[in-house]
């Protein structure tokens, strides 16, 4: 089973990715990870990724596209894979398609997290980390004992610099421009499923695993 998820920042995605990866036996891709990895590893691939990176300009689609693939072909032994911040427009997502079916595989499923863009905002910018021991915290869903201090090893609490409102509202609404096309995308294939985010957690790992259940029985 291949699964496509999409969701916002903010939204869990990561540990949903995880979630669904270890109960499935998904391989979990993470493009950000892989891009990452294949420049450290100094790959073909990387190299490339990293001449464009160097002059300011986007990697282009069929290079992520081919990252992916060597990914998702590697994965054969296992059940399928988990896509996480991938495909990120309507070029990757054709080429991808292309690439699945020339190695006769395809997308079963793309979970699409829907959270309002108000508790997005909330979340991402009541989020702190200790400048001492890395500790995270939420200043409403995991407070410190003491306002600001961090309950292990007392330092200082900070926030990311692209945690504040206002980088938060632009990065949710490139995350809306960037997947409405894909929504629209993967509706028109009928392979697209809903799941309501604003919901606890484990109601969402819930509506998650259900929808799974159905696709690979
Ligand atoms: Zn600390």
């Amino acid at each position: 089973m291949n699964v496509i998820f999409l969701g916002p920042p903010g939204a869990g995605k990561g540990t949903q990715c995880k979630v669904i990866a270890d109960r499935y036996q998904l391989r979990h891709l993470s493009s950000g990870d892989i891009l990452r990895r294949e420049r450290a590893d100094n790959t073909d691939l990387g190299q490339k990724a990293q001449s464009f990176m160097d002059s300011g300009r986007l990697v282009p689609d069929d290079l992520i596209v081919a990252m992916m693939m060597k990914e998702i072909n590697a994965a054969d032994t296992n059940s399928g894979v988990v896509l996480d911040g991938f495909p990120r427009t309507i070029g990757q997502a054709e080429e991808l398609d292309k690439a699945l079916n020339a190695a006769g595989k395809d997308i079963d499923v793309v979970l699409c997290l829907d959270v309002d863009d108000d508790k997005l905002e909330h979340r991402i910018t009541g989020r702190r980390s200790c400048s001492g021991c890395g500790a995270a915290y939420h200043i409403t869903f995991n407070p410190p004992q003491v306002d600001g201090i961090c309950d292990k090893c007392q330092k200082e609490l900070t926030q990311r610099s692209d945690d504040t409102a206002e980088v938060v509202k632009n990065r949710i609404k490139t995350y809306h421009d960037q997947t409405a096309p894909l929504v629209s995308f993967y509706k028109e294939k009928g392979n697209l499923k809903n799941v309501d985010g604003n919901v606890a957690i484990e109601q969402v790992t819930q509506a998650m695993c259900d929808i799974l259940d159905r696709v690979s029985t």
